[in-house]
């Protein structure tokens, strides 16, 4: 493999979003952009991109780039600055400030976007230079349970298997995992076992997701019990004879203790159907199956990992593994599937406030060896703080300088309204960011520095699985942007530090990162990548896939570990952890008696920063929502398609609803991508309750009591414009990338008149317009030559006309005289329904049409891509196609027998 395809011409680089870490070629056009494809030799994906891997060569343009640093000055406004000054004044500011209240008033929050050499170094001037720890990540949001699970089962954060077990398992579970929509590639890899193979896959969540929809068993049970539920499976595994005598004893500690505390939470299959709110009988299945199937994985993610008892549930789960023996052997491990495309890389380099580096942590001996090996000045000596005590202690006034890198955690934290707040008490508020404006800058940052984004910088990530591979450059970074590792050393060099941060390229960087996992290691700790110390500039820049641990010296590579033992504790044995009683930290009472889940959708990425750029990515789900049980629906008034006002103890979002029986009755979903600056009222973290779990410090975003009413508007509309528009302030609104600039749903109260006026002043006033006042009906368009400049349709509830018929002739570059005269009218010159909301990201394919090619007898998902293409490339829609043809055999059924009324095809 080499770091460029010759065929192609195409570089060698790594999908920036999710932990499966997919191989991506890309191949730069002349205008700035790139060809995408999958690299069929990379290890984790085989060719294969979802459908936001697919969109990265739309997510590279520079519209909202920063691209020069920039300070506030004394009248408040941000200004341009040298490289020089900026640095120089932050190197100055942090310096003050921890000389004058100590290290542990001066802060970092990074990200697992970031490239493992960009944290190293963040890591190393935090903990070894300045000396505090206080150095945490948003990748304490996502997986910090199961690094905790893994420290205390393991005595190290290692992640036991590799993605070959999901190809060799028979049986995988999933647990809190969205994987068809949050790990479509591997997903998609599963059913292919599933296919050829045989595998069964059980699918424990308290939402039906797309990921059930291929599910041999599904098991909806309620929030916060997957802790019983493993337990009762531990105590099924005891009484049925099913465990591993020998490997209890000779690898393992604890388990005697652990039995009987899983007893005492579930100690039989009906205990445990009713702590789970689950049949008994799909306990009884769920056990046999683990307990009659060797080759298992369980896979977990942020359903278990999201969660104020998040490492308890993910010790309950290791617990089934050890005390089976089914733990690193091919196709039996269980598998923390990991969120964010280098959160792994992260947790190497010590990117948590609770890590050192390198795999070490706080003890004495750890301390002395990380210190020699950096001939650090003054090492932080005790765990810093977490990212969500982080921010409270910048708000109680602790921690007085911050430097966020590469994350928007206004949006992303719980409790987002008191997190936001907090940033304005800072004294020094520094971002390292691709974009000029996000929730977090426009909380008051007081210097912006622009960092080189994907495609631009080069480095290393680390996937689910442990494989290191290169993100390249293909790109010329734009205007000043610069690595994050070179901005970091700089302000390093300025604080003093020179000699340590004399690094000149990503390449030095990893080569010292490398030498630390190997420094006085000799097996003693997990991650070790010692064999790739010494790699020259040019073998860097070639660097193939490579699974860690990659030792000097290694005959053969390891895949796996502690099939045989060899844990990282004292005495390498596992330990058993007698889990808590699960009891969620919160009750619902009568103000607030549902519970709120949050998560992802199948086409976003975060906060949107750049998946939100992408048209294609912006057509499946545009509008923020929330997803409601029908019954709680009719119990709350709350119909489909109409909005609702979501109250928590903490904020509040209006949302459209979509109700849908895959929602669990007593629960909402909402997702977490938008922000206040693509909607009005729709950042989710303000609802989420900032409880945390005891050992990971991972917030709860799973199951925060809530409230929901109806909330009326009176109209109903959209913009389609070239540039951004700032829409009056009373609307509900949400922004959405469509082909050749803006769109914007809105929904409104206020009069049309106001509307017209309002157009007027982002227009001009050279318009064609349509009005039915009395109808409740505006519709105007501005055009420059042939095509539209700007347009707005406002109706009554859901009549403003055919919003994917406007887009599509927005889209145009030129209209006929026909279609200019048609536009007004908001539907399709000929006539034809328009394609409906887009399911087939990649084709570009809608609802509207897929309905009808099922109804026309396209019975499987292979048959509609016939018809359509539909699912034909990355896979990610399959799920969904499956969905609406059980959907509409359902409406067939029903309106077979006169009870269509009760038939619901969900969104
Ligand atoms: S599954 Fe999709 S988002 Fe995740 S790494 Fe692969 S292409 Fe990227």
């Amino acid at each position: 493999m080499t770091a460029v395809d010759p065929t192609l011409r195409a570089t060698r680089t790594t999908c920036p979003y999710c932990g499966v870490g997919c191989g991506v070629l890309a191949t730069p056009d002349s205008g700035g952009g790139a060809a995408i494809a999958g690299d069929p030799e990379h290890p984790a994906n085989f060719g294969r991109l979802c459908s936001k891997g697919s969109a990265l060569g739309e997510t590279l343009g520079l519209g909202d780039r920063l691209l020069y640093p920039m300070i506030r000055c004394s009248k408040g406004t941000m200004e341009r600055v040298a490289w020089t000054d900026a640095l120089d004044h932050v190197a100055h500011r942090f310096a003050h400030i921890a000389k004058r209240d100590g290290p542990d008033a001066v802060a970092f929050y990074l990200s697992g976007q970031l490239l493992t050499e960009d944290y190293y170094v963040a890591n190393k001037l935090m903990k070894g230079f300045i000396g505090s720890a206080n150095v945490d990540t948003n990748s304490r949001l996502c997986m910090a349970s199961s690094v905790a699970g893994h420290r205390r089962a393991f005595g190290a954060d290692t992640v036991p298997g590799c993605y070959q077990d999901l190809d060799e398992a028979d049986l995988l579970v999933l647990i809190g995992s969205n994987a068809a929509w949050c790990h479509p590639v591997l997903f998609q890899r599963m059913l292919a076992n599933k296919q050829k193979r045989g595998a069964r896959i059980v699918v424990i969540d308290p939402r039906r997701t797309d990921t059930a929809g291929d599910a041999d068993l599904f098991l909806g049970l309620r929030p916060g019990t997957d802790t019983a539920l493993f337990s009762g499976l531990l105590v099924h595994l005891a009484d049925t004879g099913a465990l591993d005598h020998d490997y209890i004893a000779s690898h393992t500690s604890g388990f005697e203790a652990a039995r009987a505390r899983a007893r005492s939470i579930a100690g039989s299959v009906g205990a445990t159907a009713l702590a789970t709110g689950l049949a008994e009988p799909d306990v009884a299945d769920f056990f046999q199956m683990f307990r009659n199937t060797p080759r298992v994985v369980t896979l977990y993610s942020q359903g278990v990992n999201q969660s104020a008892q998040g490492t308890d549930k993910v010790n309950a789960i290791i617990n089934c593994h050890l005390a089976t023996g089914r733990i690193g052997k091919p196709g039996a491990s269980p598998f923390s599937l990991t969120g964010q495309p280098n959160a792994m890389g992260g947790r190497e380099v010590g990117g948590l406030a609770n890590q050192l580096a390198a795999h070490m942590g706080f003890s004495p001996p750890d301390i002395d060896r990380v210190r020699r090996f950096w001939k650090a000045p003054r090492i932080a000596t005790h765990e810093g703080q977490k990212a969500v005590q982080m921010f409270e202690a910048i708000a109680r006034g602790e921690i007085k300088a911050l430097w966020v890198i590469g994350t928007n955690p206004a949006v992303s934290l719980p409790d987002a309204d008191a997190a936001r707040a907090s940033l304005k008490k800072l004294e020094l508020f520094v971002i390292s960011e691709n974009v000029r404006s996000n929730d977090t800058v426009n909380a008051g940052a007081h210097v912006l520095l622009p960092a080189q984004a994907w495609g631009e910088k080069s480095g290393t990530v680390t996937n689910s699985e442990r494989r290191i591979s290169r993100q390249r450059a293909f790109l010329d970074p734009p205007g000043e942007s610069k690595p994050d590792w070179w901005i970091v050393s700089e302000v390093a060099k300025r604080l003093g530090f020179g000699a340590a941060f004399d690094f000149g390229s990503a390449a030095d960087v990893f080569r010292e990162h490398a030498a630390l996992s190997a420094f006085e290691n000799e097996g003693s700790r997990d991650f070790d990548i010692g064999a790739l110390k010494s790699l020259s500039d040019e073998a860097f820049e070639a660097m193939a896939p490579v699974q860690w641990p990659t030792r000097s010296g290694d005959a053969e590579p390891q895949q796996r570990f502690f099939a045989a033992g060899g844990f990282f504790a004292n005495d390498h044995k596992a330990r058993f952890v007698a889990p808590e009683v699960p009891a969620l930290r919160t009750e619902t009472t009568a103000g607030r008696p549902l519970r709120l889940n949050t998560g992802r959708i199948r086409d976003q990425w975060h906060t949107m920063t750049r998946t939100g750029i992408s048209p294609r990515l912006g057509q499946h789900l545009p509008e923020p929502f929330v997803e409601v049980h029908p019954d709680d629906a009719l119990r709350f008034a709350v119909a489909d398609g109409d909005f609702a006002r979501v109250v928590t103890d903490y904020g509040q979002c209006i949302l459209r609803v979509v109700v849908s029986e895959r929602q669990q009755r007593g629960m909402l979903f909402a997702p977490i991508h938008w922000s206040e600056a693509n909607a009005s009222a729709a950042r989710v973290g303000a609802l989420v309750a900032p409880f945390t779990d005891p050992f990971s410090g991972q917030p709860e975003n799973k199951a925060t009591p809530v409230s929901i009413a109806p909330y009326e508007y009176v109209f109903r509309g959209f913009a389609l414009s070239r540039a951004q528009l700032e829409l009056p302030p009373h609307a509900w609104w949400t922004r959405v990338a469509v082909t050749g600039g803006y769109g914007y749903l809105f929904a409104d109260n206020a009069d049309l008149a106001g509307w017209q006026s309002w157009l007027r002043s982002v227009a001009g006033s050279d318009l064609a317009e349509y009005k039915d006042l009395g109808g409740g009906v505006y519709r105007a368009a501005s055009f420059a030559g042939e095509h539209i400049e700007t347009c707005l349709f406002v109706g009554p509830a859901r009549d403003a006309g055919d919003w994917d018929v406007v887009k599509s002739l927005f889209a145009a570059d030129a209209l006929g005289d026909d279609q200019r005269r048609m536009l007004l009218s908001g539907k399709s010159i000929d006539g034809l329904a328009s394609a409906g909301p887009i399911v087939c990201a990649c084709f570009g394919v809608g609802r509207t049409t897929i309905l009808a090619a099922i109804a026309a007898g396209a019975g499987s998902p292979a048959e509609i891509g016939v018809q359509l293409k539909a699912g034909t490339n990355c896979g990610s829609c399959i799920p969904e196609l499956k969905r609406l043809i059980a959907q509409t055999n359902v409406v067939g059924a029903a309106a077979d027998s006169g009870q269509r009324q009760f038939a619901r095809v969900a969104t």
